[in-house]
């Protein structure tokens, strides 16, 4: 099988695997008892925290263990609201989020927040300037993702995050960054973002596993879960060891080889480009700025036929979004992209495990068994 739908998810590496059998089988106590055996899972615990802070160039005691991004991006969004209460009620995020963020802000229009969505230009970049024109004195949170998860689009979150705070002061900046942690160079604790998701399983770690970053700037932040006090107190719940290992061992594997490996991807991807550039009817859609994501489309071909014919190749790629099956990209559409290629568009998303091999099969089936079926 060739896999190109890292996006979506991707294949837990071995050390991910080790570390999360090593928690069920060994490891298992809970880490708030207070004999040796809790004791050694709370230390294990704290060593999982300082690996994916070390990953994240994040204080070690900032990162808070969710269930998944899409859970770090509900508390942040929602977090945030609560902490203004009913002081300020203007947001900015974008167009091109993802739902889980968009479903939130819905979920907040509907509570009488103000939500602006600045728009992407054709490429599917969202400007500082765009930002600069909808802050706004009662601005409390700004909500902008890194890598947008269709297209690759880069965001410009630290000048973002910068010009969000000499503006609004007051304001949080969260950026969603499921798709940019280690995929491209950042550091928490220089990036500026006062709130920073992450998720493991876009990063060879299990599912079951995301993360908060939540700055010292912000001195405190309403808790996500209220019970026996466990991450800090901000998120109650007995930790999810083994989810938890799995994380931060994926955390230390990936960020070993990640200069090289993006180096790698980023050379693949291009190439890659180069061979598609060739083939007539087939449209690039967007920036494609991270190393990791392209997205493409084919007028006169529905992405469902291109997706089987993909797959009777044992070709995996993605209609788009995993999370947005079913619908017309949002995302496309708020770039102007035509309805057409819109309904002919599909992903490709690459890891540190595709071979430039993979990449010529798959020019080849598009060139001989897919293009030809467009109208
Ligand atoms: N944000 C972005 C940009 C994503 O791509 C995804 C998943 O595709 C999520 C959030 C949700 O992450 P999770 O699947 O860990 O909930």
């Amino acid at each position: 099988m060739i896999y190109l739908d890292n996006s979506a998810t991707t294949k837990p590496c071995g050390e991910a695997v080790a570390a999360m059998t090593a928690a069920m089988t060994e490891g298992w106590a809970n880490p708030s008892s207070l004999y040796g055996f809790g004791i050694d899972a709370a230390h294990a615990l704290r060593t999982a925290r300082n690996q994916v802070a070390a990953a994240l160039g994040a204080e070690h005691d900032r990162i808070f263990f969710t269930s998944c991004g899409t859970e770090a991006d509900n508390w942040a969004i929602f977090g945030t609201a609560r902490r203004f209460g009913k002081k300020n009620k203007h947001i900015i995020t974008t167009a091109i989020e993802h739902h889980a963020i968009l479903n939130c802000m819905k979920e907040l229009e509907a509570q009488g927040f103000e939500v602006t969505y600045l728009q992407p230009d054709a490429a599917g970049h969202v400007t500082i300037d765009a930002l600069k024109a909808a802050l706004r004195k009662d601005t409390i949170l700004v909500s902008i993702m890194m890598v947008n998860n269709e297209t690759g689009a880069l965001m410009p979150i630290s000048q973002m995050a910068k010009l969000t705070h000499k503006l609004c002061p007051d304001a949080v900046f969260h950026t969603d960054a499921v798709q940019g942690f280690l995929k491209i160079p950042f550091s928490a604790k220089t990036l500026g973002a006062d709130l920073i998701s992450v998720s493991s399983h876009k990063i060879h770690g299990p599912k079951g596993a995301g993360g908060l970053y939540i700055s010292p700037r912000l001195k405190s932040f309403p808790p996500l879960l209220f019970g026996g006090g466990q991450e800090n107190g901000y998120r109650s719940g007995t930790e999810a060891t083994p989810a938890i290992m799995g994380f931060a061992a994926a955390c230390a594997a990936v960020s070993a080889t990640f200069k090289d490996d993006v180096m790698r991807e980023k050379t693949m991807l291009d190439d890659l480009i180069v061979s598609l550039q060739n083939l007539e009817k087939l449209h690039i859609n967007g920036a494609h700025d991270a190393p990791h994501i392209l997205s493409l489309s084919i007028a006169g071909l529905p992405t469902q036929n291109t997706i089987n014919i993909l797959q009777d190749n044992d070709i995996c790629v993605s209609a788009g979004s995993a999370c947005a099956k079913g619908h017309r990209s949002h995302v496309l559409e708020a770039m102007g992209v035509s309805p057409a290629l819109i309904d002919g568009s599909f992903r490709i998303s690459i890891s540190r495990h595709t071979t430039p091999q993979e990449l010529q099969t798959l020019v080849r089936v598009l060139e001989q068994e897919v293009l030809p079926r467009a109208r």
